[in-house]
């Protein structure tokens, strides 16, 4: 294999960028007493009269420890979706490069391919639901830039053979994003042990599923340090705000308590995966690793617009590819999940 030479695949424009410098980037505060004047800011306390911190320290601190890494492998964001949108454009030359997303997938590579102008070449999954090596490997070319790996994977809930992603990782030149959205409903290992291993790896993680967060939008991507300090270079410098570092920190220093919350919605999860095999009008439930259910039903917009009238809100997947008549159901409160199942026992 040739050597992975990440200079050629960083946009010229970025290569070539003076990033922002913002007040709190120049001046970095030991601690001690200081009187700041400047960066226009109120002087009055109110605990968000300052501007955050734009490298998020103190969190990234507890994150590195928690995940095995340095806080340089690690960039946060408002959110996965601007943490994938960066990467876009930190690396995809508008008209000119290309990716590569395999769906059915989440929904949002596609958009940030479209606001980007970056085509976006689709390889769907096998009927397993596992990546179509072949036709991949037949796909990319000199200017494939990125391939979206979701695993495990929405709407579909599995997660991908890791002999297929290893082999990616070692064959392909340009750069393999894993969207680990749902590791932690996952018995797979996750990638980011394997960084050191991968100059082209990308992890993304975020505190939106497992970690009970999605109000707060906290992304985070995980990569070499060289990648991470591109993607430094282009960031708005304060695209994490104050209230959102200060939840997030509370949160992840009490691993104890989502863990439990875990525990809980995979027992659920159990369950309703049971109760599901049972209704008369599901034809098959498949096998997730995630804190949802797909379900392949007799006609899935006729049940969808059933539950509706009964208050329960689920996602009809039916205009996906490969998932024709089917219904995503995310895993709820053992009262929810009871609520679901009287609707869905009871419907005509
Ligand atoms: C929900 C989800 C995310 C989360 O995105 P945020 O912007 O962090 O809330 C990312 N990827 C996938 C596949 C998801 O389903």
């Amino acid at each position: 294999m040739q050597k992975f030479e990440l200079n050629k695949l960083i946009r010229e424009n970025v290569k070539g960028l003076k990033p922002y410098s913002s007040a709190r980037d120049e001046y970095v505060s030991d601690g001690s007493e200081m009187i700041f004047l400047d960066a226009n800011e109120n002087p009055f306390q109110n605990g968000v009269n300052r501007y955050p911190d734009p490298q998020q320290r103190s969190l990234k601190s507890v994150l590195a420890a928690q995940k095995g890494i340095s806080e340089a492998n690690i960039l946060l964001g408002n959110g996965s979706d601007e943490v994938l949108d960066l990467l876009f454009r930190a690396f995809c030359e508008p008209k000119v490069d290309n990716i590569i997303t395999l769906p059915p997938t989440y929904g949002m590579y596609k958009v940030l391919a479209d606001i980007n102008v970056v085509e976006n070449r689709e390889v769907l999954l096998l009927e397993n639901f596992q990546p179509d090596m072949h036709t991949i490997l037949n796909t990319m070319d000199t200017q494939t830039k990125m391939i979206f790996i979701c695993s495990p994977n929405n709407p579909t809930g599995n997660s991908f053979a890791a002999e297929s992603i290893e082999f990616l990782l070692q064959s392909f030149q340009g750069l393999v994003v894993i969207d680990e959205a749902y590791i932690d409903f996952s018995l797979e290992d996750s990638w980011v042990s394997k960084l050191s291993d991968y100059p082209n790896l990308i992890v993304t993680q975020t505190l939106s599923k497992a970690y009970g967060m999605a109000g707060i939008r906290l992304g985070i991507c995980m990569a070499s340090e060289e990648i991470i300090s591109v993607l430094n270079k282009i960031k708005p410098p304060y695209n994490v705000n104050e209230l959102t570092q200060q939840r997030a920190l509370q949160r992840v220093m009490n691993l104890e308590e989502i863990n439990q919350e875990v525990e809980n919605i995979l027992k659920e999860r159990k369950a309703l995966e049971q109760t599901l095999k049972t209704i008369q009008f599901v034809e098959q439930v498949y096998s997730t690793d995630a804190n949802f259910i797909l379900a392949k039903v007799d006609n899935a917009s006729l049940r969808y617009d059933q539950l509706l009238k009964k208050g329960i809100v689920i996602r009809n997947r039916t205009t996906q590819p490969l998932c024709e008549n089917t219904l995503r159901f995310t895993v709820g409160t053992h009262k929810e999940n009871e609520f679901l199942i009287k609707a869905l026992k009871e419907l005509p």
